[in-house]
């Protein structure tokens, strides 16, 4: 019988000292009736927990654990950046090293700024865009996730679908004002809209596959009309990769799909684990940032060494030859697993996947936007996760996430989960 007392402690000593117990919302595993395990320790694609229950890890700390959990090349470069101490708030090597790596990785991208997380890196471009354009307006798209700065906390994927909260108090209005957002995939609304207003719109932002409410692909034609619409208007295409740069391929989502946007921003896999962050692009519109530019952005722990030795580390593993080659096989291992197991029990489900980032949805209808994602059965999939848990699978504790696979999941960590899923789901399909 396992127990989770420990981590039963410690969650009620956090509850008294930090909002819900946790520091970022969807953790506290709420949506899905349960109480948030705390982890002892990592390896490969494996977690335990503060009681000793092991557990095959497809949350990857949201994104970043692309090679899996404490990678010898990535500890060891930590070890020997460590040597040199942690912080300078100067410029150090690491800093141009990382920088040449993005750029030759992304072709868009010819100048680059690190930050330390993801919401820095949105907030910054879309700061850079209204300073290059002069206008307010921002477009983005239902059930993305753009971070949690006040431009993006409308109709948002990720937590504030998963708590199933519209925008968030704090947020002025006159903040909100500035933000359209759209259906994702809905090539003729965002075009009229684009016919009306597209003088005034400063940036399209986007998350080119959607990972935030589930797993949502692009469908065809959508990427490249905000291309085409945004040229024709003189506003800026961000590309908001923090989830999908060098996950969906070395090169990213832009990179699969052969499209240019004018800023791209990265996160999670860039840092190796660490808090990172960054936002690049046309050498024109970067060199509107300060001290070159105008645009003000700045950070005192931005090029921390250790989170770009971090970084460095990841990106060159990625750089092998056969990586997301390998990726790709297991992850497809996994997705057609989970279909058959739905098949086999009957289950209504929806499998979207993009290279190493999977979806499923507890729906019967297609899932191409937020509004399709919400059809979902929310309770049979917290049911669902909640017989993954007691199987030693970590999923995502929110049917509006994404589910990753990393290049430590053997074959017999994916043939396991999906077996754990057929006894899950044939369950749910008695009850
Ligand atoms: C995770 C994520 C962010 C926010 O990054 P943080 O590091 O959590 O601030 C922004 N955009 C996308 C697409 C993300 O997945």
């Amino acid at each position: 019988m396992k127990t989770y007392q420990k981590s039963a402690d410690l969650f009620e000593r956090a509850k008294h000292l930090i909002p819900g117990g946790v520091n970022s919302p969807v953790r506290a595993c709420r949506s899905v009736g349960m109480s948030p395990v705390f982890i002892e320790k990592a390896m490969g694609s494996k977690l335990v927990d503060a009681d000793g229950n092991e557990y095959i890890d497809y949350i990857g700390s949201w994104g970043p654990m692309i090679l899996g959990h404490a990678h010898p090349a990535v500890t060891k470069a930590i070890g020997q950046v460590l040597k040199r101490g942690t912080s300078f708030g100067a410029p150090v090597d690491l800093e141009v090293e990382i920088a040449e790596m993005i750029i030759d990785a992304v072709p868009a991208v010819e100048k680059i700024r690190m930050v330390n997380s993801g919401t820095e890196a949105t907030m910054s471009a879309i700061r850079v865009a209204r300073g290059v354009t002069g206008r307010n307006t921002i477009i983005k798209f239902d059930g993305c996730y753009h971070g949690h700065a006040d431009s993006f906390l409308v109709a948002a994927g990720s937590g504030v679908a998963t708590l199933g909260i519209a925008g968030s108090p704090g947020v002025p209005e006159t903040v909100i004002a500035h933000t359209l957002s759209l259906p994702y995939n809905d090539l003729d609304t965002f075009v009229s809209v684009m016919k009306k207003s597209g003088d005034s719109i400063a940036a399209v932002i986007v998350e080119p596959v959607a990972g935030n409410m589930g797993l949502v692909p692009p469908a065809a034609g959508f990427l490249s009309t905000l291309r085409q619409e945004t040229a024709k208007y003189g506003s800026l295409l961000i590309f908001d990769e923090v989830m999908t740069g060098f996950r969906v391929s070395y090169g990213g989502a832009q990179e699969l799909y052969d499209i240019d946007p004018d800023i791209s921003c990265f996160g999670k896999i860039v840092g190796g684990g660490l808090p990172v962050g960054a936002y690049g692009g046309r050498k024109d519109i970067m060199s509107q940032v300060a001290p070159e530019g105008p645009v003000y952005q700045a950070g005192t722990l931005s090029g921390n060494p250790i989170a770009m030795a971090a970084g460095i580390a990841t990106l060159k593993e990625l750089m092998k030859p056969g990586f997301y080659e390998a990726l790709e096989k297991s992850s497809a291992r996994l997705a057609q697993g989970l279909e058959k197991a739905a098949a086999k029990t009957g289950t209504s489900a929806v499998i979207n996947r993009v290279g190493s980032m999977v979806g499923l949805f507890l729906t019967n209808q297609p899932v191409s936007n937020f509004a399709d994602a919400k059809t979902s059965d929310l309770d049979k999939f917290a049911a669902y996760y909640r017989k993954m848990f007691q199987r030693g699978i970590y999923l995502a504790p929110s049917q509006f996430e994404a589910l990753f696979v990393s290049a430590a999941h053997s074959d017999q960590d994916i043939d396991a989960t999906i077996h754990a899923a057929e006894e899950a789901l044939s369950e749910l399909s008695i009850k």
